[in-house]
């Protein structure tokens, strides 16, 4: 019998053989697990169990630890901290539970980009259909009722577990930011080195904007994250039609900032693309009752550039750059701009 308490993490419930998911390894799999030297065919996926009551606890993990790594929370908090600290590929969730309930914990989840992609299948004693309707309304992935069917469980986190997998394998393979379909930050990495070095290697310029949106904060607080989401997408919609050459790279940074590179482009080019990014913003019209720099959404920028002489810094540097730019345009004030130019490395 397992012992759960609310303070035992993944250690607590250590598993015997390490297995992949999609079933046995056989010479069908094998080619595929080896080319993507997958991360999955070495760690077992995490399964984080939320329940107020040790005994369900136990129960669950009994039936799950061989095959999975277990973490478990005893409170909604607890469970929100552990996700966050243990990343799991699945929560199952209980609903009635003292302070924070199983609805709120599942409601913070997937308001926040970190974990909302993690599933999340509710087992609980609520049998209504107006409580499971609920519970998919927020996102549930699954909704199972107590009391239940061990195989029955084990089958659907096995499914759950599965196409999570595959989710996170496209994820790896896609360069696109989920929500604007715009690129993601990894792919963001890769070009700004790839771009470095072309513009090294030609002598040419490269200039870096770092964008963040004023008081995004405020406007998803108050409007609510479903209109963050379309002022995110709108925002980059806008951008995409303002960088209109072949080479202009655009990308979703993190939470509410851009980061675009121009290559080829210096300083004076760069600011010029930061006006014409900053009109586009304005003729958005994008109202933003609790901004305290304007009524509609604004945008503040960063701009960093290398000169024609090439060989200035690192990219990291070019980075940092932008980044100071941009903090001293929020310093002063925000919606607007500043720029500076690294300079060219002592010979
Ligand atoms: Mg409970």
């Amino acid at each position: 019998m397992i012992k759960a308490s609310a303070d035992k993490d993944i250690e607590a419930y250590p598993g015997p053989v390490p297995s992949f998911p999609f079933g046995p390894v056989t010479a069908m799999t094998l080619p595929f697990i080896s080319i993507r030297g997958f991360m999955g065919a070495r760690k077992k996926q995490r399964i984080l169990i939320v329940d107020d009551a040790a005994e369900n606890i136990a129960t669950l993990a009994a039936l799950l630890k061989n095959e999975h790594m277990i973490i478990v929370a005893k409170d909604g908090a607890k469970a929100l901290e552990k996700t966050l600290k243990n990343r799991p590929d699945i929560i199952l969730l209980d609903i009635m539970m003292p302070g924070m309930d199983g609805y709120e914990v599942c409601r913070e989840l997937k308001e926040r980009e970190e974990t909302k992609n993690i599933p999340v299948i509710f087992i609980t004693s609520l049998s209504e259909p107006i409580d499971e309707a609920k519970a998919f309304n927020l996102g549930a992935v699954d909704y199972i009722t107590k009391p239940f069917h061990p195989i029955v469980v084990k089958a659907r986190v096995k499914n759950h577990l599965s196409l999570k997998m595959k989710n996170d394998m496209l994820e790896e393979l896609i360069p696109l930011d989920g929500l604007t379909n715009i690129f993601n930050r990894r792919k963001f990495d890769e070009t700004l080195e790839r771009e470095w070095k072309r513009a090294s290697r030609n002598n040419s310029p490269l200039s870096l904007i770092l964008l963040d949106i004023d008081y995004f904060k405020l406007y998803n607080d108050n409007y609510g994250h479903a209109r963050g989401d379309e002022c995110l997408k709108k925002t980059a919609e806008g951008l995409k039609e303002v960088l209109s050459r072949p080479g202009d790279f655009l990308g979703r940074y993190g939470g509410e900032e851009f980061v675009i590179i121009l290559p080829d482009t210096d300083l004076a080019g760069a600011e010029q693309t930061a006006s014409r990014i900053q009109k586009m913003m304005a003729d958005l019209n994008i109202s933003h009752d609790f901004s305290m720099v304007s009524s509609r959404v604004t945008l503040s920028l960063g701009i960093s550039a290398v000169p024609a002489a090439g060989g200035a810094g690192t990219p990291v540097d070019l980075i940092r750059s932008a980044d100071q730019m941009l903090y001293k345009s929020k310093q002063n004030g925000r919606n607007r701009a500043h720029s500076c130019l690294l300079a060219a490395p002592r010979t």
